[in-house]
This record gives structure tokens, C-alpha cells and sequence, in this order.
């Protein structure tokens, strides 16, 4: 823990002298991203009944997988760092899903009626959501908001901290700060619609028509009636400016798709 703590107060600096924006800079190093989502995800599901086995589970597993196999091909110099696993929530009422900082993932079962597009699948239309989710992690908006939400003073007070004798105390405190913040982290607009971008060109990596990112998001409005009920949705762009921009997209990411089915 002390080097890996070490090496971010060593970040610090050039990040504050760096021309980035306010609210993209990370004091949050990505070695730590995997090690806070670990520690934070049990907490976040302590309270869920989950589903270990069956059809539907199965394809959860195995779409998140090609998603995941994906986003290392695309972005390996982060997501080789994660952690990456996927727990199915048995919660009809909910449609929700996310990925942690580093790379733990939930589905609630709510989502997957939204997901499916009428021909009783719901697999291209959850990796549409998860190849959103999963580029939140790779693009580290989470450990990126909580760096906004806590204050840089906070965090620099943290690393302060961890390079004396209390790493895993602060480890600890930091994973707590994420499990109760994460739900209502708001990431910005521009981080959504960018992770909306990195999301299709994950999903067409992986073989998943990213045309159907259209009639997802189309889908996931009828179903919420386009209120903010769970904070993904509540701090995403207006479904009418996510699907303009995902169809100003396609043709850039439509390459993507067909190479990977003539590669097969
Ligand atoms: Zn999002």
C-alpha cells in the first residue's frame, strides 16, 4: 500500500501544474482505482440478493466478458489494471446498472426487460449499457468526480496521511467515501456523452451492433418515462442529444463492428 500511496502524492504535482480543467484532474492514481472499487464493491452489495447461476446469468457473464476483452484491446494500459467481475442483483424494481472505479461491475435484474429488444434477448442491448459502464471505469470518471466531490484539499489531506503509517486506514476510509458517494457521483455531461463514444467502439470491438444503441436509449426513455430515477440516468444528457451524437457516431464506429464479425 505505502508505494502505491507514495507514487500518487508524487502525481500531485505535475497534475495541479498541468493544463488541465478543474474537474478533470484525478488525485486519485489509476493503480488505486482497482484497489478503492474492490474495497467499496462488497459494501455496495451487502444488502442484495444475487444470482450465481442460470441462462441469465450466464449471459451476463459472458457479455460483460467480451466487453471487458474489448476495452483491454482498445485501452489496455488501463484496463489491464483492473479488476474486472460482473454480480447480477436480483432487484426487478430496479433499472440500474454500473461499474466501480477499477473495474467491479452490477447489473440489476430491472434492466434487462429495458435491454431486451422484443425478440425476448436482452444481450446487445445490456452491452450497450455496459460498454457505457465500462468505459465510466476506463475513462476513471468515478475516482475523477470523487476527486471534485471531496475537494482537493481532502484528498491531498488523505495522501498526507497514507505516506505516514495509517495506509490502510485511509485505504479503508477513501473505499467508505466510495460506497456512499458512488450512487450519486454525478460525472459530468461531457464525461457521459464521451463515455457514451468509448462505450460503441467497446460494444463494436466486441461484435455487438452498435446500431442498436439507438433503440436502447429509445427503449430505456418509455420505460422511465424520461425521469431521473437512478443517477445514471439523472446526470446523463437528454436522451435526444445522446442519440443524435451515437448516430453521428456510427459511422465511425460501424467499421469497427464489421471488421470484427469478418475477422470470425
Ligand atoms: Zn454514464
Amino acid at each position: 500500500m505505502k508505494t502505491a500511496f507514495a507514487a500518487i502524492a508524487l502525481a500531485v504535482a505535475p497534475v495541479l501544474t498541468g493544463c488541465e480543467t478543474i474537474s478533470q484532474i484525478n488525485l486519485i492514481s489509476v493503480s488505486q482505482d482497482p484497489v478503492l472499487g474492490a474495497e467499496a464493491y462488497p459494501q455496495l452489495l451487502a444488502e442484495e440478493q444475487t444470482i450465481d447461476s442460470g441462462a441469465r446469468y450466464r449471459t451476463v457473464v459472458d457479455m460483460t466478458e467480451r466487453l471487458v476483452t474489448a476495452a483491454r484491446q482498445v485501452d489496455p494500459e488501463v484496463a489491464d489494471l483492473f479488476e474486472w467481475e460482473v454480480t447480477l442483483v436480483r432487484r426487478d424494481d430496479v433499472i440500474n446498472a454500473w461499474c466501480l472505479p477499477g473495474g467491479k461491475m452490477a447489473v440489476y435484474t430491472g434492466i434487462l426487460p429495458v435491454a431486451d429488444d422484443g425478440s425476448g434477448d436482452f444481450e446487445t442491448g445490456l452491452a450497450v449499457v455496459m460498454g457505457h459502464e465500462i468505459a465510466h471505469a476506463t475513462l476513471r470518471h468515478g475516482t475523477r468526480a470523487m476527486t471534485r466531490q471531496l475537494g482537493f484539499s481532502a484528498i491531498i489531506a488523505l495522501i498526507g496521511a497514507a505516506v505516514g503509517d495509517e495506509d490502510d486506514a485511509v485505504l479503508a476510509g477513501m473505499a467508505a467515501q466510495l460506497a456512499t458517494s458512488f450512487a450519486s457521483l454525478s460525472f459530468g455531461r461531457d464525461a457521459e456523452l464521451e463515455a457514451d463514444r468509448r462505450g460503441l467502439i467497446y460494444m463494436a470491438t466486441a461484435g455487438y451492433d452498435p446500431r442498436a444503441a439507438v433503440a436502447f436509449w429509445r427503449r430505456m426513455e418509455a420505460a422511465t418515462g424520461g425521469s431521473s430515477q437512478p443517477e445514471w440516468l439523472s446526470t446523463h444528457p437528454s436522451n435526444d442529444n445522446r442519440i443524435a451524437q451515437i448516430q453521428s457516431l456510427l459511422p465511425e464506429v460501424l467499421p469497427i463492428y464489421e471488421q470484427t464479425l469478418g475477422s470470425r
